[in-house]
């Protein structure tokens, strides 16, 4: 998997056709940039390694969600796993195809289940006795059959960030794969549920697929007994979580591959396979362009003080995350120099590096924070009264603001 979509030519940090630099001085500081055929490119790899086996590619939403991109992934095909109300809202206006729509998530309110039955979405990702009680009972109110998978616990560790990991038994996550018979054993007593599937997702940034493996084999145990017990399943969600590199030379598995190791696994059981990949499809499609305002050096350390910060990126606050950060322009033999990369945000846990080796940079110089088109803008917030930046979509040598930058009076809107 490599797309190249960014490369140096002339010393200039491209996107697709587009100096990134161009963007910055029209669009402005900070922004995040997508190349669109980053995206399709990602998409594709996905479907190419179903090949002609019967499937779902439903994106996570949560990872991106600006309607342009959801625009996107539903004209190459894409269906949707959403984990809110807002969420499907946002899928909706986009013009998805609410058939191939799943919704997960561990706290679905009544307002939200209804509104998604009333769309009329492929299913729930069930995940507790009362969530399945609740849909049954507004499913008979609205009149309709609802389809269901029940969120598993395979308890496999995912071998990731403790905050991504949600397959183990300690998480909230999912229903322990143990009680799972009996679970599935009292929904078909609820004449408004068609108990059609299982899922599962142990986690995000998934660097080895073992694991994802080692799930799907405990799951397909639970797909056989279910069925030798009556319950018509006929879909298996194997969910999303497959990791991409954040540092140059940090191995990713690749998607084709993973995806055919999975279809391999799984083949001659007459079940349809659905997986929610969020990150690996947007995370190495984007980039966080910001500018330099200051350099500083204190007793103990040098810093790099940037206009972006943990309001755009928090992944480095909340994960200890690694993002490499690239000058726009690749100034020769400039040396390098060591130092913290900080946002202005009033939290020292407000930082995009630590201790980074850096080419010597100047105020005013601009940088691209790599591998942020996943839960970049997604988990970005107004903290410290900061609108939220723009967003921009490449396409070859053509650009558009998919997002504009909030201005003052959306900081104050509903007040
Ligand atoms: C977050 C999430 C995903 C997507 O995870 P990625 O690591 O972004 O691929 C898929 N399914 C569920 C249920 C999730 O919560």
């Amino acid at each position: 998997m490599n797309l190249n979509s960014y490369h140096y030519s002339e010393n200039t940090l491209y996107c697709e056709q587009v100096a990134l630099a161009d963007i910055a001085r029209r669009a402005g500081t900070p922004c995040f940039v997508y190349s669109q055929a980053e995206i399709l490119g990602r998409f594709n790899a996905y479907k190419a390694g179903f090949g002609d086996t019967p499937h779902e590619i439903c994106y996570a939403v949560k990872a991106n969600s600006n309607l342009s991109i959801l625009r996107l992934l539903a004209g190459a095909g894409a269906g949707f796993d959403i984990v809110s109300g807002g969420e499907l809202f946002r899928v909706l206006k986009a013009g998805g195809d609410p058939g191939k729509v799943v919704f997960s998530g561990v706290g679905k309110t009544a307002q939200e289940i209804d509104y998604a039955i009333a769309s009329g979405i492929h299913s729930f990702n069930c995940e507790s006795p009362d969530e399945m009680r609740l849909i049954d009972s507004i499913a008979a109110r609205l009149g309709k059959k609802v389809r269901v998978a029940f969120r598993v616990n395979p308890d496999i560790d995912a071998r990731t960030h403790p905050y991504i990991s949600t397959g183990l038994k300690k998480n909230k996550f999912g229903i322990a794969i143990r009680q799972a018979p009996r679970l599935y054993g009292e929904a078909l007593e609820h004449k408004n549920l068609l108990v059609e599937g299982v899922s599962c997702h142990i986690g995000s940034q998934i660097l080895e697929t073992d694991p994802l493996v080692e799930a799907a084999d405990r799951v397909l145990e639970l797909v056989e007994g279910l069925r030798a017990a009556g319950v018509p399943i006929q879909y298996l969600d194997l969910g999303g979580g497959l990791g991409v590199s954040y540092q140059a030379g940090e191995p990713a598995p690749d998607i084709t591959d993973t995806v055919r190791r999975m279809v391999e696994h799984t083949a001659g059981r007459n079940l349809t396979l659905h997986i929610e990949p969020g990150r690996s499809i947007v995370g190495p499609a984007g980039v966080l362009v910001t500018r330099v305002l200051y350099r500083k050096h204190t007793e103990q350390k040098e810093f790099v003080v940037v206009d972006a910060a943990m309001t755009e990126l928090i992944r480095p606050a909340l994960y200890n995350a690694h993002h490499d950060i690239v000058p726009l322009r690749a100034a020769g033999n400039r040396g390098t120099f060591v130092a913290d990369v900080v946002g202005p945000v009033c939290e020292t846990g407000d930082f995009l590096a630590h201790d980074r080796k850096l080419p010597q940079v100047m105020p005013g110089d601009l940088l691209a924070v790599c591998t942020a088109g996943a839960y970049g803008f997604a988990q970005s917030s107004n903290y410290n009264s900061r609108p939220r930046p723009a967003e921009v979509l490449v396409d070859g040598a053509q650009w558009t603001t998919i997002r504009t930058r909030e201005t003052y009076d959306d900081l104050v809107r509903g007040e």
